[in-house]
């Protein structure tokens, strides 16, 4: 009886190394779904929308503060090729050339930061969702704050004005009008990698404050900002701020940073 069951069970052995190691060919795996756009983007709940309290004028840098951009400052630069910033400056008003003018770079780079900056989407409105209004901070030129307008527009929630793209909704929505100027006060703390094997020993964390208001509270950011698929952790050091040219006429006055 004990030596029937060994061979019964030497049998299924046989039988299961058979099943992992087809005759005459390589074993095929299962091949993972091509991911798209809409997989990585969430609709509910939409952040609740709040009132931010007027200001009038924009905010002054501090004395420490690096200005990247101001009346007859542009310390950004093309990102595919270093060339002077084609979008349009006027009276320290910088707007996204839509289409021709490419995403532009500061021309320093940083690390941990507090950055401020001014942005207005156009008074005239058109496109919806992801299609109005559309621009982006990038922290690294790999992390992006995204930037829309989305005053009556809804769209995905991680992919709204404060949020982390397709990471982290912003807490609440507390955008101005079309052609009013928003601002964000952003505390970058930037990922720590291992020089010897490029692991990841801390992550990135931002927050942000739009408006006066808190969009994001000491986020732990997961990896790099993807349009499809998930995020990716790549090894980095300092590198420049960039802002995207996404098709749309974005502004940008009273940009400042302070490294810290
Ligand atoms: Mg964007």
């Amino acid at each position: 009886m004990k030596r029937t069951t060994l061979s019964a069970a030497l049998a299924l052995v046989a039988c299961a190394a058979m099943a992992q190691q087809p005759a005459g060919g390589a074993r095929e795996y299962p091949v993972t779904p091509r991911m798209s756009p809409e997989m990585t983007e969430f609709w509910t709940p939409q952040p609740p929308i709040v009132t931010p309290a007027p200001v009038a004028n924009p905010t002054a840098a501090p004395s420490d503060a690096i200005v990247l951009l101001g009346p007859g400052v542009i310390e950004f630069e093309h990102v595919r090729n270093g060339a002077p910033v084609g979008w349009d400056f006027a009276d320290g008003v910088l707007t996204v050339k839509p289409r021709s003018g490419g995403d532009i770079r500061s021309k320093r780079s940083f690390g941990d930061c507090q950055l401020h900056l001014e942005w207005r989407s156009p008074i005239e409105v058109s496109g919806e969702s992801q299609g109005r209004g559309n621009s982006g901070v990038f922290f690294h030129s790999l992390y992006e704050v995204q930037i829309l307008d989305n005053h009556n527009n809804e769209t995905y929630m991680n992919g709204a004005a404060g949020s982390i793209y397709k990471q982290s909704p912003p807490l609440v929505n507390p955008i101005r009008r079309p052609g009013e100027w928003n601002t964000y006060d952003i505390i970058w703390t930037a990922p720590v990698f291992r020089e010897s094997d490029d692991k990841l020993l801390s992550p990135a964390r931002v927050t942000v404050i739009f408006n006066g208001v808190v969009v994001q509270n000491n986020y732990q950011i997961r990896g790099t900002t993807e349009y499809i698929g998930h995020p990716r952790v790549v090894s980095h050091g300092p590198a420049p701020i960039s802002i995207q040219d996404h098709g749309n006429l974005v502004s940008y006055r009273n940009i400042w940073i302070r490294e810290l």
